[in-house]
């Protein structure tokens, strides 16, 4: 039998740090959200996630013999940045090792097919971030933690340096209560956001996030943010390493390929490298995302706080 003692020990063994389970219901309060963000047109260029909305508010459209979901969360912390060498922007911590896509989503396969070997009748399917699968709701819906003001989940024993990955199922489970909001009063993130793009306690507005606009982004980044990105040229961790649940509860991930030396990005470096250097040298990094012209975009930027 497939239960929550089996699939918890399961994941602990393959490195999840957290396993929450939710009963696969329609996602309606957090679809109805995710519309009023995307019609005030907090998503910017993100112009996919407005695209599959059945398969967002319903897990049942993707696997129809969905019964629960499991959430599932992967400590990344690699720890603080080293001292800076000279002429080098920041990158975000996420990004410092290999990519978390293929390294969870090979975890996931293999949970499944374990699974599978235990029971035939096992049937699964899973995201990592990249799919039309709201991991954040569910990771808050399985008891993992609770959205931060930051819009990042929190839990209250080790803070919000994971990583999310979905998997739903056939199978059903014991469900795991939703976490009570532990914000409080706390604005840390909100208050140090240099961009002021938390423009409201839960809300996000990516147009104005340093991580949309050096990663996602695919145009010019907007002057009114010069002199604003903090040496960041991909992504930024600034909201994160201000919160408290952070400051007190992370601990060094033990995932070896998580600790990576992409730390900064030699300047001079970057911007003499042609396309395939660029590849070669980040092969199975995040930092490939916005390719060689998104990085050069972002460190000609950056050169402006110089
Ligand atoms: S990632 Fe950086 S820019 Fe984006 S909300 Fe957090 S602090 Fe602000
Ligand atoms: S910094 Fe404060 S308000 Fe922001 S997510 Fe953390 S606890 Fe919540």
């Amino acid at each position: 039998m497939i239960s929550n003692e089996f699939i918890s020990q399961l994941s602990s063994r393959l490195g999840f740090q957290l396993t929450g389970f939710a009963p696969a219901a329609k996602l309606t309060r957090e679809t109805e959200l995710l519309t009023n963000w995307i019609s005030d047109g907090h998503n910017a260029g993100m112009g996919y996630m407005s695209r599959n909305f059945d398969k967002r508010e319903d897990v049942r459209v993707l696997l129809p013999s969905a019964v629960s979901v499991i959430s599932l969360a992967m400590n990344y912390f690699p720890g603080d940045f080293p001292a800076p060498p000279q002429d080098s922007c920041k990158v975000s911590r996420y990004a410092w090792g290999d990519d978390y896509h293929d390294i969870i989503g090979n975890k996931c396969r293999e949970m499944i097919n374990i699974c599978k070997g235990k029971d035939s009748s096992f049937e699964a399917v899973y995201n990592v971030d990249s799919g039309p699968v709201m991991d954040k709701s569910w990771a808050v819906r399985a008891g993992i933690g609770w959205l931060g003001k930051h819009t990042n989940v929190i839990n209250g024993n080790s803070g919000s340096w994971f990583f999310l990955a979905t998997i739903i199922c056939n199978k059903e489970f014991r469900y795991s209560a939703a976490v009570e909001d532990h914000c409080g009063d706390c604005t840390a993130c909100i208050d140090a956001c240099p961009t002021e793009a938390i423009i409201a306690p839960y809300r996000l507005n990516s147009g104005k996030c340093i991580s949309y606009l050096t990663i996602e982004n695919k145009n010019d980044i907007p002057a009114e943010f010069a002199g604003k990105f903090d040496n960041w040229a991909f992504g930024c961790d600034i909201c994160q390493e201000v919160c408290p649940w952070n400051l007190k509860f992370a601990e060094i991930t033990s995932e070896e390929a998580y600790k990576g030396n992409n730390q900064y990005l030699d300047r001079g470096e970057i911007n003499s490298m042609d396309s395939a250097q660029f590849k070669t040298k980040f092969i199975n990094s995040p930092v490939l995302r916005p390719k060689l012209k998104g990085i050069q975009r972002n460190l000609s930027f950056l050169e402006k706080d110089y």
